[in-house]
């Protein structure tokens, strides 16, 4: 099957073969591409990072040397890859921007219009997918996720004995709620560093297995404990019933399960690959139904305002798989269940 990189590639390899260069058949074929993407195109002696005009997902600039005399240059994701090969952050590219690299020099041209109004970089970057380390539009992940678990305490306490964190984009929550709630952090599952996240395998009865490859619960924290347990998300909802009947399984007296993102919705049409709505547990259960079918003793959901104050930037994210409100045109009409595109 054609991977959109792949089909992106075809098309600017026939601009190319017109007889233009890497740089002009970027803008050609960028200029008729609609959705979320952060590129670096390599080509002989330069190399070429455009990001889309929304700014959906994070691409940053790093320098060798010093700013007076730079020695080379670097582009990431995420901004802790540049601590790793000890360049610094310069800044992150913009929205519709195209930085160029060649040799040492680096030019940079606003290669498409970005959106109008303002700048929508993924809510769930701050929620999951980004290192902690990682820096946002000048937020750290780690901060954002410990004042996400402050509000959520703030927001849905409940009497337990110890406050945990699925790792790892749990964990920083759960140390803001056990802050702001007075109850201990604790520890009460280990992470197996070697498996990948369970929401992107492909297919149900390897994500079940996947979590307890990945997951082991730590029964001497856990037995005959009250636990309120911080996760980042529910997507298909399978995943958390199999950490819940695992820390049951471990002993745990109660499990209180606490949420850092409101319930998810509405499928992501911006490169996430989420399941259609028929397959999203919040999008056809209430929570009551989600506390039933995960097996928790209660299940709250951090309220969206109360994410948006977390992360501190006003409207300057996408949250459509939250509110259905979606910031650059979808390939498939809203509303229609189980659709695919
Ligand atoms: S729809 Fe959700 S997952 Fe997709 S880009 Fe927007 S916030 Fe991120």
């Amino acid at each position: 099957m054609l991977s959109d990189s792949d089909l992106v590639a075809e098309l600017l390899a026939r601009e190319v073969e017109s007889g233009i260069s890497l740089a002009k058949a970027l803008g050609v074929v960028l200029e008729r591409t609609e959705g979320a993407y952060s590129m670096v195109v390599l080509e002989a002696g330069e190399i070429h990072a455009v990001r889309d005009p929304y700014g959906f997902r994070p691409l940053c600039l790093g320098r060798f040397g010093d700013e007076a005399n730079p020695e080379g240059w670097i582009v990431a994701s995420e901004s802790p890859a540049l601590d790793v090969v000890g360049a610094t952050f310069v800044r992150e590219i913009a929205p519709g921007e195209m930085v160029t690299i060649s040799n040492r020099e680096l030019t940079s041209v606003q290669l498409l219009d970005p959106a109008p109004g303002k700048q929508k970089l993924c809510i769930f970057e701050f929620v999951y997918f980004a290192r902690p380390d990682t820096y946002l539009m000048g937020h750290q992940v780690h901060t954002t996720r410990r004042r996400m678990g402050e509000l959520l305490a703030a927001q849905s306490s409940v009497d337990a004995d110890i406050v945990m964190g699925v790792p790892d984009s749990g964990v920083p929550a759960a140390e803001g709620f056990a802050k702001a709630s007075g109850i201990p952090f604790g520890y009460g599952l280990v992470k197996n560093r070697y498996i990948g996240r369970t929401f992107i395998s492909p297919d149900q009865s390897l994500r079940a297995a996947t979590v307890r490859r990945k997951l082991n619960p730590l029964r001497e924290n856990i037995e005959g404990q009250r636990l309120i347990v911080v996760d980042d998300s529910i997507v298909r909802g399978t995943t958390t019933r199999e950490i819940v009947k695992m820390l049951r399984d471990a002993g745990a007296k109660e499990v209180h399960l606490r949420i850092s993102s409101p319930p998810f919705m509405n499928p992501c049409y911006y490169g996430i690959d989420t399941p259609t709505r028929v397959d999203l547990l919040a999008a056809n259960n209430s929570i009551p139904e989600m506390n039933e079918f995960i097996g928790s003793d209660s299940l709250e959901f951090i309220s969206l305002e109360n994410l948006r104050r977390a992360i501190q930037l006003d409207g300057e994210c996408c949250d459509a798989c939250l509110t259905g409100s979606y910031p650059a045109p979808t390939p498939v009409v809203l509303g229609t269940a189980g659709s695919r595109w």
